[in-house]
């Protein structure tokens, strides 16, 4: 039996809210359109109160902050409640306004080689802090590290929160058993309609282009370190003023953490020494992949890359 499924089908319609994750690209996207357009869709995932959120993380790419206020607008006029979280609502951490404030404030750089964190901290986080500041206007329960969600989950049943990821990403399903928070595993059910359907993100940018909407990007941090070359050629040729300010910032990292280029480790086979001091992508940096990249791609036009781009999305590691 697979573990990603929407546990009971049943459950989703006992429980008095559903929440959309939005990320601002083609998954998403695809489940608010079907909420809106799809009255069995409503009747399995979302029967009753439905709310839209997504958390800003200050780096998404210009077409993405266009589709998100679009979304907004769309949302508006059907009646139904959308919120994008920006750093200045006070949702976000100190430590992460954004993606490029933390690597700036740190002295760090979100590398291939380190655990994910950003992904927790940027959306997920702010997400859960809004949410039970908004039950608790809402619905008047408590606002208390959380208490508030058990609080409202014990009233009204578990929230479902309704994520997209597509047919062919189970990968990024999580277990529910496995999170670390009890409130979380006592309060929230994640819903995958988009696997429960089978639908892969062809099948959702078929599925908006059929309604005659236009299909987003996948929504991607521009300097998210999980990009392939490919999205590194995007930027070199659409973003560059980006991409610069990005080289910089993993070039203050490297200069900041030089004693980590000397460490001793031991393994099986005794100590030696090795070179920890990491970029974006590992021990070559931006400007080497940059090089490799150009050379890859050199016959690509802008065409071809900007397809590439509509077609791919890379928060792979995120599991959610
Ligand atoms: S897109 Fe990349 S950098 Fe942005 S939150 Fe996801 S994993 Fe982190």
């Amino acid at each position: 039996m697979t573990t990603f499924q929407t546990p009971d089908l049943f459950q989703p319609r006992d429980s008095r809210l559903t929440v959309l994750s939005f990320g601002g690209g083609q998954d998403s996207t695809a489940l608010l359109e079907l909420y809106i357009n799809d009255a069995g869709f409503r009747e399995r995932y979302a029967p009753r109160d439905f709310m839209v959120v997504m958390s800003d993380t200050g780096d998404e790419y210009p077409e993405t902050y266009s589709h998100v206020e679009e979304t907004r607008l769309r949302c508006l006029a059907k009646g139904i409640e959308f919120h994008f979280l920006t750093a200045d609502m006070g949702f976000h951490s100190e430590s992460w306004q954004s993606l490029k404030h933390f690597y700036r404030t740190k002295g760090t750089i979100g590398s291939k080689a380190y655990p994910k964190t950003c992904t927790d901290r940027l959306k997920i986080q702010p997400i859960y802090r809004f949410l039970e500041q908004w039950l608790s206007d809402r619905y008047g329960v408590s606002c208390n590290r959380k208490k508030g969600i058990r609080e409202f989950a014990a009233t009204h049943g578990k929230i479902n929160v309704m994520l997209g990821i597509a047919k062919g990403e189970e990968r990024r399903v999580a277990a529910p058993d496995t999170n670390p928070n009890r409130w979380y595993r006592e309060s929230i059910l994640n819903l995958y309609p988009l696997i429960d359907l089978g639908m892969d993100r062809a099948a959702c940018q078929q599925f908006i282009s059929s309604l005659g909407r236009a299909v987003p990007p996948p929504s991607n941090c521009r300097s998210c370190p999980w990009l392939s070359l490919e999205e590194l050629k995007y930027l070199r040729r659409f973003e560059p003023a980006h991409l610069n300010e990005w080289i910089a910032l993993e070039a203050a990292k490297i200069e900041k953490h030089r004693h980590k280029e000397s460490v001793i480790v031991t393994s099986k086979s005794g100590p030696q020494v090795v070179n920890r001091n990491y970029g974006v992508f590992g021990l070559d940096l931006l400007p080497k992949k940059i090089e490799e990249a150009t050379a890859k791609f050199l016959s690509w036009s802008d065409e071809q890359i900007k397809q590439y781009r509509m077609s791919h999305g890379h928060c792979v590691a995120t599991a959610y």
